[in-house]
């Protein structure tokens, strides 16, 4: 393996307050409205069951799930982004909310919102939890982000390296192994 679980960049309790935090916004933002969460596999997996468990009985809220091919088993992308598997329901007239670990380039959102944004939905927002902003090639528009994240590849929480690191309950910087 080419990468080792390095230093904890966002600890476990970090982590739970700002799920906390962003769940509490949007709660507010959608009260007595149904939403259709939609979460990104399979890096926001952890997040989005967190985030979901915030709604309470205020959001009438609704999970679907898209997965994209981007990585593969590098760390930098490949540049091109593919649908493995569409959502299962239809969006036209309904809140919708992505839910994605992590935002680098911004290639994956930015073609997975104009994909969902031809389907008409009443109202189509993204919620990530890390943002690595200077990463940046394609603009994207994101309501609610967790952290902003140096340049660093991260694995934990979800975030893999070639499959592996998913279940680490907290973020940590991947390590070169010698
Ligand atoms: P983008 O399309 O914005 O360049 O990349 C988004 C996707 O790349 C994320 O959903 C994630 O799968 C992957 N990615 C980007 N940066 C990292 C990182 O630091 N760690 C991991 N594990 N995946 C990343
Ligand atoms: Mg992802
Ligand atoms: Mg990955």
């Amino acid at each position: 393996m080419k990468y080792r679980i390095g230093r904890v960049l966002i600890s476990e309790g970090q982590l739970r307050e700002k799920v906390k935090e962003l769940g509490a916004q949007i709660r507010e933002d959608y009260k007595g409205e149904k939403v259709i969460f939609v979460c990104v596999l399979k890096g926001a997996v952890i997040f989005f069951a967190d985030l979901l468990r915030e709604m309470g009985p205020e959001v009438d809220a609704q999970f679907d799930f898209l997965a994209i091919s981007s990585y593969g088993a590098s760390t930098v992308s490949s540049g091109i982004v593919k649908i493995q598997e569409d959502l299962s329901t239809d969006i036209h007239g309904e809140n919708v909310i992505i839910v994605e670990d992590i935002l680098d380039t911004g290639l994956s959102l930015s073609y997975i919102s104009k994909l969902l944004r031809e389907r008409a939905p009443k109202s189509l927002e993204i919620c990530v939890l890390l943002d690595k902003e200077e990463r940046r090639t394609q603009p994207v528009n994101v309501k609610y982000t967790g952290f902003k994240i140096p340049d660093e590849f991260v694995i934990g929480y979800g975030l893999d390296y070639a499959g592996h690191f998913r279940h680490l309950p907290s973020v940590h910087i991947a390590e070169p192994a010698e």
